[in-house]
């Protein structure tokens, strides 16, 4: 009877997370449906825990169940409440490194669960011979291949994932070496091969060669994401989340629970589906982004590399009036309108120059901000209407049309050089075209480059001034100057 309300509780678990993801695509239902995917997590996790039974045992271990549950319960509010906007890809990140570190442990603990029952004269099968007989309790040979599976994939996820972190708060700089892809590809042969042995191999000797695995795919982590830097980032988080969603699947396979299954799987084919998409944005190939170090160390086109000319600055009032006798203005939001936290205020101007008959947009590219949807999740959080928001493709067509862009705190993704420089780490990554409209304007606090490191001719082009401060100071001000016109 309890084994069938625990199978419900599983299916419950398994539809609320198909439903939850598929509400996230959107986001006007995406906090529902985040909401909706964490009730049927809960009612998996306390089925599990007060239904689940094993030759007529019951798990048992409240105090360590509940009290792991209120110290996660407690860290993960206090951060989800304290996180800033601007933080949250960082934290989005370590928590996926959570999850492969969860899933690195479950190993851990496996692995010394069957080392246990061989030391009480368990054997492994293959060999069929001892398959066949029932004197002998057996392990498979499969179960331990599922072990060392999400040992290795969770390691390299929870150490990637920790880099990532770093390396998006800027506490971790790019870092290669001359040849570090053949070592890399080495250590990854050497660790498959040591999983080639410890799967035939007999559990006496077998823990040095376990513990070696976990250390060399914590090391393979590391340096895995270490040299991926500048553009190549949203691919490796995604690249990084799937990783996870499969460790937690091997978990799912090792304990025969399907909602583990279902979850995993979701979070891996999710997070391959957004991989697959980030690489299409960036116009490159998984091979070339794991391989060329797109944007890392070493990169050219620095700041002050050459000498870019002069550029012009226009003032508030000139802002005012030209954005307010234009006929179709498009706002292109990059990473400092987050670090500004100036949504709101530019949903105001939005609607402030609506107001008066102007017609204004949002383009939104696909790697603008620090997150795959970053400006997406943050414009949605002002309320701005998702229909106002444009994907590349479609802003594209229609910037030749467009009387006025502004750029708030966008660099990278209206760098021309991309199309123009091939020696640019960029190169290639497909633009915001903001240069076909008939006039740029561009807010940042100073020349400064952003996240790729490299000087931007877009604000060298006569069609293009510069709006300098604060983002959100100065669309307040803006807004003022617009309604004393
Ligand atoms: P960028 O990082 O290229 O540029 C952001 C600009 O914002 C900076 O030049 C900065 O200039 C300006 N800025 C910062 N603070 C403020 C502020 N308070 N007010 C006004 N401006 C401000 O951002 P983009 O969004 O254009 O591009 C995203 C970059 O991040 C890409 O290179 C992408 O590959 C990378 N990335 C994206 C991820 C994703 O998943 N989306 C993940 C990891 C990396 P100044 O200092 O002069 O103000």
């Amino acid at each position: 009877m309890e084994l069938n309300i625990l199978t419900i509780c599983y299916l419950i678990g398994s539809v609320t997370f198909i439903l939850g993801l598929k509400m996230l695509s959107n986001p006007a239902t995406a906090r529902k449906g985040n909401l909706i995917a964490a009730g049927g997590m809960i009612i998996a996790i306390f089925g599990t825990i007060f239904l689940y039974e094993e030759n007529g045992q019951k798990l048992g271990n409240y105090p360590w169940i509940f009290g792991g549950i209120a110290i996660g319960t407690v860290i993960g509010f206090l951060a989800a409440r304290k996180v800033k906007m601007t933080a949250m890809p960082e934290m989005v990140s370590l928590f996926n490194g959570m999850g492969g570190a969860c899933a690195m442990l479950i190993s851990v603990v496996e692995f010394d669960h069957i080392a246990k029952l061989f030391s009480e004269g368990w054997t492994i099968y293959p060999p069929l011979s001892q398959f066949k007989s029932d004197a002998i309790p057996v392990i498979s040979k499969g179960h331990i291949l599922i072990i060392v599976l999400g040992l290795i994939i969770g390691s390299v996820s929870f150490a990637g994932s920790v880099i990532a972190w770093g390396k998006l708060n800027g506490k971790v700089k790019d870092f290669s070496f001359k040849g570090q892809h053949l070592f890399n590809i080495g250590l990854l042969l050497v660790i498959l091969g040591l999983a080639a042995y410890l799967i035939g191999w007999t559990p006496t000797n077998g823990a040095i060669i376990f513990y070696s695995i976990l250390a060399l795919s914590l090391l393979y982590g590391v340096f895995f994401v270490f040299p991926i830097g500048g553009a190549d980032m949203p691919v490796v988080i995604s690249l990084l989340n799937s990783f996870t969603g499969v460790a937690a699947a091997c978990g799912g396979f090792l304990y025969n629970n399907k909602v583990m299954l279902t979850g995993g799987i979701l979070v891996g084919a999710a997070g391959t589906l957004l991989t697959i998409l980030m690489c299409k944005a960036m116009n490159r190939s998984l091979a070339n982004v794991l391989i060329g170090s797109f944007g890392g160390g070493g990169k050219t086109g620095a700041v002050g590399s050459k000498d870019q000319g002069s550029y012009k600055e226009i003032t508030l009032s000139d802002t005012a009036v030209l954005m307010s006798y234009s006929a179709k203005v498009y706002i292109v939001p990059g990473y400092g309108l987050a670090v500004a936290q100036a949504q709101h205020a530019c949903h105001e101007l939005e609607k402030l120059l609506e107001s008066k008959g102007v017609e204004v947009k949002y383009a939104i590219h696909p790697v603008a901000g620090r997150m795959p949807g970053h400006m997406n999740v943050l414009l949605a959080e002002a309320d701005v209407p998702y229909e106002k928001l444009l994907e590349m493709e479609q802003a594209n067509d229609e910037f030749s049309n467009t009387d006025v862009v502004l750029i708030l705190g966008a660099n990278d993704v209206v760098n021309p050089a991309a199309k123009t420089d091939p020696s640019s780490p960029i190169y290639g990554m497909p633009i915001l075209d903001v240069e076909l409209a008939k006039n740029v304007i561009v807010n940042k606090r100073s020349m400064k480059p952003g996240y790729a490191g490299i000087e931007n001719d877009l604000f060298f082009q006569p069609k293009t001034s510069m709006l300098f401060g604060d983002a959100k100071k100065v669309l307040q001000d803006l807004i003022g100057e617009i309604k004393n016109l």
